[in-house]
């Protein structure tokens, strides 16, 4: 999800959950209860229903910094971020003046516009594989206009992706399938013809040999491999050592393009993203939350013989009213330019930090738990065992993080509503939110540890 998980929020509410909660939201419930009248499930985003988790979703009505503001007046320490986006905390002053200033010249031209042309600059100048890029509006148009191409580009039909990692709502990636290798892509939700979904692959991550044997068994017929640069949305399973620039090489071999989806990762791991830490070069990259500062900006790029084979300087067709809107271009330029060097190492050093305290109080508790990170992307699996795939992460016991969720929610630390996330922190992570995370880290793996399966 970030804002994912494989079919998103379609986890039915989990069983052990410590119903009816010990604290009550009656506003975001009134909210809830009228939003559920007209909107399926009362969300327009399924992971924001707490279904995994159980209990009321909270409904935020304002964010400064760290700190989101309830409807029932509840502030939180935020470890969601908007699922990546709030890297500089929420209502950082420069990214809101950025925007003010753009709002104020009017909204949207449908014509090419200086902000477009500034926050494209500024995604080459820093990810040396990106030559040209073309923005969107979504991470999931970000996917499904990379595979488009890449399927234009090579004239081939099929594609390779990896079971656990999402791409956004585009129906050939909604298929993560089961378990085997080079399983044929079976639509994981109805909607999802097997049409669309029977040109997908999918294969077990961190596992090479099960994608050259994907590749044998369909020579001359794979278009692509897509990646998440380092997967995000099982909960954060790094790539293993070798492993990404063995799909460089696999795909290269076999004629096919290489795509590393960015969205979580891009401006967020490194200055460079995921790309900045591994250093391994795909054909094509995607980009979304981080870039747009908030709002709905994201992108595809990469080689500029492969862009150039994008509409109109080529014949695969890609379009968007709204692609490099006013605002979110000047939101998303303004939050680059503050992520320099010292913004990472905050970031990097926060989310140390948390690591640490977290993995100290689960151990005080003789909680099974691993926590896994991508430099400053982590999560807690509540497993002994390493974290490498998708059937590993299934294996944790969830049922732990629903009692360690609900008992950091009613101490003020807002955590993703799902043992399958990334936990994101920004550059306003102070001294004093992280203070009050850590007094509510005892608690809460106390609850874990006497949490059992209902
Ligand atoms: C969030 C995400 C997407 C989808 O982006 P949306 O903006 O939600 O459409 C795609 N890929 C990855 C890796 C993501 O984390």
């Amino acid at each position: 999800m970030a804002e994912a998980n494989n079919i998103p929020g379609s986890e039915a509410p989990l069983s052990g959950a410590t119903a009816p909660y010990p604290y009550e939201a009656p506003v975001s419930q009134g909210l809830f209860d009228r939003a559920a009248l007209v909107t399926p499930g009362g969300v327009n985003s399924p992971v924001r229903a707490f279904r995994a988790v159980g209990g009321t979703p909270r409904f935020m009505v304002s964010g400064t910094g760290p700190y989101l503001t309830d409807a029932d007046g509840r502030e939180y320490v935020d470890l969601v971020c908007s699922w990546g986006p709030m890297i500089l905390g929420h209502s950082r002053p420069e990214v809101i003046a950025a925007v003010q200033e753009a709002v104020a010249r009017g909204t949207s031209f449908g014509t090419p516009g200086e902000g477009e042309v500034a926050l494209a600059e500024e995604i080459v100048a820093r990810i040396a594989p990106v030559e040209q890029v073309r923005l969107v509006s979504s991470g999931t148009e970000a996917t499904m206009s990379a595979i488009r191409l890449a399927r234009g580009f090579t004239g081939r039909a099929k594609i390779i992706k990896f079971a656990g990692c999402y791409h956004g709502h585009v129906d050939a990636l909604l298929a993560s399938a089961g378990s085997g290798v080079a399983t044929l892509g079976l639509p994981d939700t109805p909607g999802v013809t097997g049409a669309q979904a029977g040109d997908t692959l999918v294969v077990p991550y961190n596992d090479l040999d099960a994608v050259r044997a994907a590749f044998a068994a369909n020579e001359g017929q794979i278009a692509c491999v897509i990646t998440e640069a380092s997967p995000g949305n099982m909960g954060v399973v790094p790539p293993a050592a070798g492993f990404n620039q063995g799909l460089a090489d696999l795909c290269r071999a076999n004629g096919a393009l290489y795509i590393s989806d960015e969205v979580m990762t891009g401006f967020r791991t490194s200055k460079a993203g995921w790309f900045g830490v591994d250093g391994v070069v795909p054909d094509l990259m995607t980009f979304g939350k981080v870039m747009g500062g908030g709002f709905p900006a994201a992108a595809f790029g990469g080689r500029a013989d492969v862009m150039g084979h994008l509409a109109p300087a080529g014949p695969v067709y890609q379009a968007g009213t709204l692609s490099g809107n006013p605002i979110a271009t000047a939101a998303g330029v303004a939050q680059l330019r503050l992520l320099d060097d010292a913004a990472y190492a905050k970031i990097d050093a926060v989310s140390e930090e948390l690591r640490t305290l977290v993995s100290a109080a689960l151990t005080k508790e003789g909680v099974a738990h691993r926590v896994q990170n991508a430099s400053n992307m982590f999560s807690v699996f509540f497993t002994e065992n390493e974290v490498r795939n998708y059937e590993d992460a299934k294996r944790q016991e969830s049922f732990r993080f629903t009692a360690f969720f609900h008992s950091m929610l009613e101490q003020g630390v807002y955590l993703p509503p799902s043992a399958f996330e990334s936990w994101f922190v920004s550059t306003a992570h102070d001294e004093r939110a992280v203070e009050r995370i850590a007094a509510a880290l005892p608690g809460a793996a106390r609850a874990a540890a006497e949490a059992t399966q209902a």
